[in-house]
């Protein structure tokens, strides 16, 4: 069964299976870096209404701004429903979105979404400077801070349809994967981590997620977010995607990898060639 995918930027991904438009971690917005730390950050209306015109539900991977402070708008927008963690319901219900139009789901549970099978897969998420943990405040009045924007659990999503498996791997832990022919994974790993994963999914595609810089505006041509920090020093270089594509070959030399242009329209045929 062919579909349709599209990258929108961080770990953004629209998924046309079939007549469902599916998206993951819908984050447009990109607030300066100093308005990102330090001031309040609402949802960039005209950027969604135009890149995201459509979509049946969102699936949201953990509760971090950069993964779900859009949500809310795109969902009361389109009338559809954003499935996430308690913490990532409650912000939506913060934002306006009726309970209704919110799935509260934990590693493990299983759902469908018209013809699309999702399974919740439990994820380990990194430490970065500034992305809290733990619960939400009392009171949460939009637009909100960064350190409002608090995580409690980080999922992975496989999306079954019509014998297709897509996998969005959001955990840095390459352990427990499921196989599945497309996989959108972190671009930051090292070789014994794809060696791993890929071992597991036996996937014919791969892409990466979650490695432009997000401080820039969407209409720069994206390019690589700085690296993670290393034993304590400031971050220095930026990532490397021919690091990675040079190590997904290396673990699975039959895979092909795909680093999409931000909103193209990719066909893909399975078993995973794209047009
Ligand atoms: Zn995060």
């Amino acid at each position: 069964m062919n579909y349709q995918l599209r990258w929108l930027g961080n770990a953004g991904f629209e998924f046309q299976l079939g007549q469902t438009t599916l998206i993951v971690d819908p984050f447009l917005t990109r607030p300066h870096f100093i308005q990102t730390y330090f001031g309040h950050v609402a949802p960039d209306e005209a950027a969604l209404h135009k890149h995201i015109p459509r979509c049946d539900a969102i699936l949201v991977t953990h509760a971090h701004f950069d993964h779900c402070m859009d949500a809310p708008a795109i969902a009361l927008r389109t009338g559809t429903r954003v499935h996430g963690s308690a913490n990532t319901c409650r912000l939506m219900q913060a934002a306006g979105l009726p309970a209704a139009q919110t799935n509260e789901i934990a590693g493990g549970d299983r759902f469908s979404i018209n013809d699309i099978r999702v399974s919740v897969l439990p994820a380990a998420h990194p430490w970065i400077p500034g992305y809290t943990f733990g619960k939400l405040r009392r009171e949460l009045e939009f637009p909100l801070l960064l350190r409002d924007y608090r995580m409690d659990a980080c999922f992975s999503y496989l999306l079954e349809f019509e014998g297709t498996r897509i996998l969005v791997w959001s955990s840095t832990q390459p352990d427990g994967a499921p196989r599945a022919d497309l996989l959108t994974c972190r671009a930051v790993s090292s070789q014994r981590w794809y060696d791993t994963l890929l071992r597991q999914t036996q996937s014919s595609l791969v892409l990466p997620q979650h490695w432009d810089d997000t401080y820039q505006p969407l209409s720069d041509e994206p390019q690589p977010f700085f690296s993670a920090p290393r034993l304590g020093m400031p971050p220095i270089g930026r990532i490397d995607l021919a690091d990675f594509s040079a190590r997904v070959r290396e673990a699975a030399p039959d895979c092909a990898i795909l680093v999409p242009d931000i909103f193209k329209a990719y066909s893909i045929h399975p078993p995973c060639r794209t047009a």
